[in-house]
């Protein structure tokens, strides 16, 4: 490809939340932008922020812990915008419990989603970026890797997530692919509001209490994490892969 042809991205779970501003982001850096999740009309939104801005972007729904959807999803992109160079695996959901309380169900779900969708989605556009000679894959891991209460089976899947990136960037390398992750802390997101609900707390008072312990004393953006992310999927970051990088507003112990 010539470097004046526009990448393409893919990000998951877009259609609001960290995954629909680093949708808008990567559009700002001039990426034709597929905003997938599993609503394809919950993707409008995010479609018409990245067109009204003047930027390209398609909507795909698309469950992508389904094989056969990630396929059919990945050949649209391929037919409607070209095919896709640039992958951040962002979709996730939380089914939070205390070990002695968490279903098989639960268990499953997260593993599905977060780790299951990573590996089909990577698996599908990584022909393109082989072919292409060049990729980024950015998977989204989060602070709870390093453990959290309630949320077993949620840090194994973020941690799985540093795994895989760091495997993906041994495999992929020799053909001018990066993978690596991004690891937020605490972003203001429906999924933060969702945890609150959980633990019965209003989200201000859910939220100031992760302030209190964030050393830049404020809660994260979502745009706080398309930024690291937009660094990831740059054409300058082609020598940093397999590495993590915590949005955290501080270190974490
Ligand atoms: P969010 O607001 O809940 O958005 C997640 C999006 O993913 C939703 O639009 C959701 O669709 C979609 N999704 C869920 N399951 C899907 C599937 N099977 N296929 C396709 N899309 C699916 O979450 P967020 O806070 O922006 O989080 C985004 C990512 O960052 C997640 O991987 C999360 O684990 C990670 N993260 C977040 C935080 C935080 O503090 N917010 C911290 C660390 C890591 P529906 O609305 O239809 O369910």
């Amino acid at each position: 490809m010539s470097t004046t042809e526009q990448r393409v991205a893919v990000v998951t779970g877009a259609a609001r939340g960290i995954g629909a501003a680093t949708a808008v982001r990567l559009a700002a850096e001039g990426r034709a932008v597929a905003v997938l999740d599993l609503d394809e009309a919950a993707c409008a939104k995010t479609v018409g922020a990245i067109t009204e801005a003047g930027g390209k972007a398609l909507a795909v729904g698309c469950d992508v812990s389904q094989s056969a959807q990630v396929e059919a999803a990945v050949g649209r992109v391929v037919a409607e915008l070209g095919a896709p160079t640039i992958l951040v695996n962002n979709a996730g959901v939380l089914r939070d419990n205390l070990l002695f309380k968490m279903s098989e169900s639960d268990w499953d779900t997260v593993m599905n989603v977060h780790l299951k969708g990573s590996f089909l989605m990577s698996r599908a556009c990584q022909k393109h970026m082989v072919d292409a000679r060049w990729g980024r894959i950015v998977s989204l891991s989060s602070s709870s890797a390093l453990g959290n209460r309630g949320q077993l089976n949620y840090a194994s899947v973020k941690a799985g997530l540093q795994g895989f990136t760091k495997t993906l960037a041994k495999e992929l390398g020799k053909f001018g692919i990066t993978a690596n992750a991004v690891a937020p802390g605490f972003i203001a997101t429906d999924m933060t509001a969702a945890t609150a609900a959980r633990v019965g707390m209003s989200f201000e008072d859910f939220e100031a209490a992760a302030v209190s312990q964030i050393p830049v004393q404020r809660a994260g953006r979502p745009e706080d994490v398309a930024n690291a992310i937009a660094f990831f999927t740059g054409d300058d970051a082609g020598f940093v892969s397999g590495q993590v990088m915590y949005v955290a507003g501080g270190p974490l112990n």
